[in-house]
């Protein structure tokens, strides 16, 4: 048997009991709305996740921008030797849309690591009902940037 907190008095209940036995708090109310309420309720702010899906291209001129900086020469081309800062800024970008899901009361753990970004705007998308667009975006970008490595 599981035991939850009540969110009104935060004593231990049940997850079966209707009411919380010390504030009379509706248990059984709250665990039927819990689960429709992130699937229809929860407004998701998109901002952050379209730069994620951005961010192969961000990256890459910011990488450009870097490159300038220490090479002096923007046209130079050093920037390949800058990609970790592509990586990074994923990995940034996907944490602070984690986390702004997070405090939403998304059950974001159902996303995957955000070290797997693709993977992370797939199931996002899919579990908040959205279409793929933000996934198939990074996917072309990052692979157009890939072989523009080669
Ligand atoms: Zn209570």
């Amino acid at each position: 048997m599981a035991l939850i907190f009540c969110p009104e008095c935060g004593t231990k209940v049940s997850e079966f009991a209707s009411t919380c036995l010390n504030c009379s708090y509706p248990i059984n109310k709250l665990k039927a709305n819990s689960f429709s309420e992130t699937k229809t309720k929860v407004k998701v702010e998109n901002t952050i996740v379209w730069l994620l899906a951005f961010s192969p291209l961000i990256g890459e001129l910011l990488q450009c921008l870097i490159a300038g900086c220490v090479y002096g020469d923007f046209w130079e081309m050093h920037y390949d030797k800058f990609w970790p800062v592509t990586i990074i800024l994923n990995i940034i970008l996907c944490n602070i849309d984690e986390n702004k899901l997070k405090n939403q009361g998304v059950e974001t753990e159902e996303f995957g690591s955000t070290w797997l970004v693709p993977v992370y705007l797939f199931r996002r998308a899919k579990f908040l009902g959205h279409d793929q667009a933000y996934f198939w975006v990074w996917i072309v970008l990052f692979t157009l940037d890939f072989f523009s490595l080669l």
